[in-house]
């Protein structure tokens, strides 16, 4: 049920993805010049090792099956692989939309995944991956358990707290296990029974002599088990929707893409299924001072012309509060001055970027009529001397008039 959390729920991992994202060769034990049989071969044997249905409620396993399942989907198309090759991760990112792999997707169309899977576990992929992905039918295990779907959850933060890190409290509609029934469905006191029409198959022989075909057994509708008193609170569904309070760690340096990932918050399982996990995508709004360029900040300073022309300081705020920056005399507009260490804090928590702060000259405005005088007399001081780039213009000007006087005399 919805509770003010306290503390933090579940196990939460931060996947900055890219940067600790494993080597795909390495997950699969393989030498980049490995061949295509090669790689399924690794990965046969990995996806059974791993695989949901021989590590039940092994949140580890799970996570490793899909990471030799996202290899796996990399390196078996040579698009993606030359790409991944070349780039790395972030040459194939766009095919796992900004946060990594995309668990939404199915990939039960997949002809290679059906076919590693029909032979692997007798059975269409497809189940498999719904299950893991959060979409498609579901795959039963042999006790009628199932896993809840992984979720996904996408966070808008601002900038200050993606550099100062921050605890969020999150509001999600999500289902979860039927705490009166136990998932099971049935009310209290009764349990499922088996399906006398399949006989707990979830699946009935029809036809006769040489047609013969295998259909979804009507009346447990696959599921092998039947309810004979459902439970009140959930009508026999074995889950309810809920509104889930979750309080959220987001530690500083993220980026937009992050994800967090909370094991077991995310749809609930049936019958003793384990929960799913619920991924949180962070996105991070623009600043009105900084623009992030990976780890790097940057911010535009707007500098008076006289500070740029005599040198002086200037403030500039940083995450690690007001630095001064000392200009020389003759800083020129759009000048980039980059202040170490200054940037955005590591993920890691070791070290930072750096700030790039750019100068942008401010023409002064609303001038008093003293203040005009003095500017006037100073321009009457100056010469070409003062402005080198005017002087250089004004005769490329002169140079650009001369040759226009020599070709149009001669049209
Ligand atoms: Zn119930
Ligand atoms: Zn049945």
């Amino acid at each position: 049920m919805a509770s003010a959390a306290t503390g933090f729920d579940g196990d939460q991992w931060i996947d900055p993805h890219m940067a600790t994202k494993r080597d795909y060769y390495e997950l699969l034990g393989i030498q980049r010049n490995a061949t295509d049989d090669e790689i399924k071969k690794a990965y046969r044997k990995l996806a059974m090792k791993y695989h949901p249905d021989r590590n039940a409620g092994n949140a580890e396993a799970a996570e490793m099956f899909k990471e030799v399942s996202e290899a796996y989907e990399v390196l078996s198309d040579s698009g993606k692989r030359q790409r991944y090759d070349q780039y790395g991760h972030e040459g194939v990112k766009s095919a796992f939309g900004p946060g990594g792999f995309d668990f939404g997707r199915d990939f039960s169309h997949s002809a290679d995944f059906q076919d590693i899977f029909s032979s692997l576990f007798g059975g269409g992929g497809g189940g498999i991956f719904g299950e893991m992905f959060g979409g498609g039918q579901r795959r039963r295990s042999r006790d009628g358990s199932q896993r809840g779907a992984d979720l996904r959850f996408d966070l808008e933060i601002d900038l200050e707290e993606a550099i100062f890190g921050v605890e969020r409290n999150i509001d999600l509609p999500v289902t979860e296990a039927c705490g009166d029934c136990a998932g099971s469905g049935a009310a209290k006191g009764s349990s499922r029974e088996t399906c006398r029409q399949c006989g707990g198959q979830g699946s009935i022989i029809s036809g006769g002599g040489f047609i013969q075909f295998q259909q979804t057994c009507p009346v447990c509708r696959g599921e092998g088990t039947i309810i004979r008193t459902p439970c009140k609170k959930c009508g026999g569904a074995g889950r309810v929707k809920v509104r889930r309070n979750l309080a959220l760690r987001i530690p500083p340096g993220v980026e937009t893409g992050s994800r967090l990932r909370v094991s077991g918050k995310g749809e609930g399982g049936l019958r003793g299924g384990p929960a799913g996990d619920l991924y949180v995508i962070l996105h991070v709004r623009e600043h009105s001072i900084f623009e992030r360029q990976g780890a790097d900040l940057a911010c535009s300073i707007p500098v008076p012309p006289d500070i740029a022309a005599l040198g002086g300081d200037i403030a500039v705020p940083t995450p690690d509060g007001i630095a001064t920056l000392k200009l020389p005399h003759g800083t020129p507009n759009g000048k980039v001055f980059r202040l170490r260490g200054k940037g955005m804090p590591s993920l890691n928590g070791s070290g930072a970027g750096d700030l790039h702060v750019r100068i942008a000259i401010e023409v002064p405005t609303r001038l008093s009529s003293s203040q005009k005088r003095l500017l006037q007399s100073f321009s009457e001081s100056c010469d070409a001397g003062n402005y080198p780039d005017a002087a250089q213009m004004q005769k490329r000007a002169e140079a650009f008039m001369a040759r226009r006087d020599v070709l149009r005399a001669h049209r």
